[in-house]
């Protein structure tokens, strides 16, 4: 799917249209994944480096558009089984994009409809649907509820497949 080209409005302040996107980009773009896990199928900790491949982390806006912030994710082979995937990398399960990204659609959407955390993150110029928001809200129902408040200052990775929503520690509670 492919987002919608959308311009920053006019309103944000500068300091977080241009800082956040900056920092988020500094911190992520290109960086390395490579921790090693077993197998999600067998369970066998028998497994080789396979190759490395880019994750979108997040999408960010700046002035000429849209920017993708992706990591690099080492893939591995089980020996046992054949199957080839992800090593730890900081993504929840079933979500596309970063779990520090995550994070904060469920803080915000904790104590906002979803058009409106649309438009909050695309104030710290960073773009994620209300679509997609809504589907984290669902995933993560009791997670969304338990952290109100605005956490953009406190995101931090979390080199983990965190099957759950289980990271009160990277939220700074308002
Ligand atoms: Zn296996």
């Amino acid at each position: 799917m492919v987002p919608k080209r959308k311009v920053l409005p006019r309103s944000s302040p500068e300091i977080l249209k241009k800082f956040i996107p900056q920092v988020i980009e500094m911190k992520y773009q290109g960086m390395p994944y490579d921790e090693m896990m077993p197998c999600p199928d067998c369970g066998s900790e028998d497994i080789a480096r396979h190759d490395t491949v880019e994750r979108l982390f997040c999408m960010t806006i700046a002035e000429d558009g849209f920017r993708q912030v992706r990591v690099r994710v080492k893939r591995f082979r089980c020996k046992g089984c054949g199957h080839i995937f992800d090593g730890k990398k900081p993504f929840y399960d079933g979500c596309a994009y970063g779990a520090p990204i995550v994070d904060l659609c469920l803080a915000l959407a904790a104590s906002n409809p979803y058009h409106r955390v649309e438009s909050i993150l695309l104030n710290y110029g960073i773009q994620v649907d209300r679509d997609t928001v809504r589907l984290y809200s669902i995933l993560f129902r009791e997670g969304a509820k338990e952290y109100p408040g605005i956490p953009v200052m406190t995101m931090r990775a979390s080199a983990s497949t965190c099957s759950r929503y289980s990271s009160a520690s990277m939220m700074s509670k308002s």
